[in-house]
């Protein structure tokens, strides 16, 4: 015992200490090997995974299963030396079981220990991340507050200038036309933050009306049929039997939802491609789909294109339109749409063959609603109640 506790503790404390322990470990070694029951060493094993005194020795010999193995080969060493070959073997028989077993379940306490450590940094990590993506938020919500006091200042003084500045021939002050379409933009993204804001908070109020989603479509293509045209593209807008459905929804947030959708589908389409709307019922619900001829979205990026701030391209090929081919924004109007369209009760996602700027396999985004035929608000409901259809009711 001394020999072994020799070995593997150094200094006069921690070996005293250590041949304590040892001492206790022999004596459980004999009455499991008289008993033919390895269990015997379990309590001591136990203190032994909990206890870090392993730290106390040698480098090279922290770990229990690596401690409990030199024990054993030391003994035996000990063994050859003193004893007879005879008795050596013997002993070496009749504890062989056990120090196997106790190796097993040192190992077994080692993997658990690691387990939780593990996992203990992991929820540790998990808490950092949510920490990170609240003060994210909050930056975002303050930001977006802070920067729309200036802008509708110089969104005001532009429009004194424009009214003021004489008009060229070929409309208004080309500078000012610049300045104007610029703030333009800028506004648009202040409003993206405060909607990713309100939607990360919850806090996204809808305004449920009756209304028919082909008249939204329809007024969409009208906006953007402009661009299409500029870019040789095909808008097509196909009737769809739920689109005459009158239903139960907020416009303005629907528009805006099909509009992030739809600009993208324009804006990651190269010049001449074709988008197509279409749609369908389905019981309790309507499903509109927006499918392009464009880029394509590989199955990896799919997963997380709904989430904030996850646009894919380059920061350096972003450009400042949001109809402009292939140039990135700042990866908002995914998770905005599919945080109007949760508020609704419905679903976003898309169905791609995958990324590539040559072949162009396209992107179809498909958009569930509910057929809400009632408004939340009774006494919108009572005023439209003759004209809402009777076939679907929102489950
Ligand atoms: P962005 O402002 O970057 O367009 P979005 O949230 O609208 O942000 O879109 C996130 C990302 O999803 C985009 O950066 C783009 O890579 C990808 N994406 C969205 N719509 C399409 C589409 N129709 N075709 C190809 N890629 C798309």
């Amino acid at each position: 015992m001394h020999r072994v506790s020799h070995d593997l503790a150094r200094g006069a404390g921690v070996r005293e200490n250590f041949e304590e322990q040892l001492e206790r470990f022999y004596d459980l070694v004999e009455q499991a090997v008289v008993t033919g029951d390895p269990s015997w060493v379990d309590p001591l094993i136990f203190d032994w995974a909990n206890v870090p005194t392993q730290s106390d020795l040698e480098e090279g010999q922290h770990s229990l299963s690596a401690l409990i193995s030199k024990i054993s080969a030391l003994t035996f060493e000990v063994a050859r030396e003193t004893l007879s070959a005879k008795d050596a073997l013997d002993l070496l028989t009749a504890v062989t079981a056990v120090y196997t077993y106790s190796l097993e379940k040192a190992s077994h306490h080692e993997a658990e220990k690691r387990v939780s450590y593990i996992s203990n940094e992991l929820t540790h990590i998990q808490q950092k991340l949510e920490q990170l993506d609240r003060s994210k938020s909050n930056f975002i919500a303050v930001a977006a507050h802070e920067l729309k006091t200036p802008l509708t200042l110089i969104e005001g003084y532009t429009s004194m200038m424009r009214d003021l500045v004489t008009q060229t021939e070929n409309g208004f002050d080309p500078m000012l036309q610049g300045v104007h379409n610029g703030v333009r933009r800028l506004r648009e993204i202040v409003d993206d933050m405060i909607d990713v804001s309100l939607i990360d908070n919850s806090m996204l109020s809808l305004n449920f009306q009756p209304l028919w989603l082909s008249h939204i479509l329809g007024l969409l293509k009208s906006e953007l049929q402009a661009t299409c045209d500029a870019r040789q593209l095909t808008l097509e807008s196909r009737p769809f039997p739920g689109g005459e459905q009158l239903i139960f929804a907020d416009p303005e947030r629907l528009y805006q939802a099909f509009r992030n959708v739809l600009t993208n589908a324009i804006k990651y389409t190269p010049d001449g491609g074709e988008i197509i709307v279409d749609g369908r019922t389905l019981p309790g619900f309507i499903e509109v789909t927006v499918e392009d001829t464009g880029i394509g979205i590989s199955a990896e990026d799919q997963a997380v294109i709904f989430e904030k701030f996850s646009q894919l391209g380059q920061a350096s090929l972003h450009s400042s339109g949001k109809t402009k081919f292939k140039g990135g924004g700042p990866g908002l109007g995914l998770p905005i749409a599919r945080g109007i369209i949760e508020a609704h009760g419905g679903t976003i996602w898309v169905e791609s063959e995958g990324y590539d700027e040559k072949k162009c396999p396209g992107s179809i985004f498909h958009i569930l609603l509910p057929a809400r035929s009632e408004a939340s608000d009774p006494k919108i409901a009572k005023l439209f109640g003759d004209e809402t259809p009777t076939t679907t009711t929102e489950s």
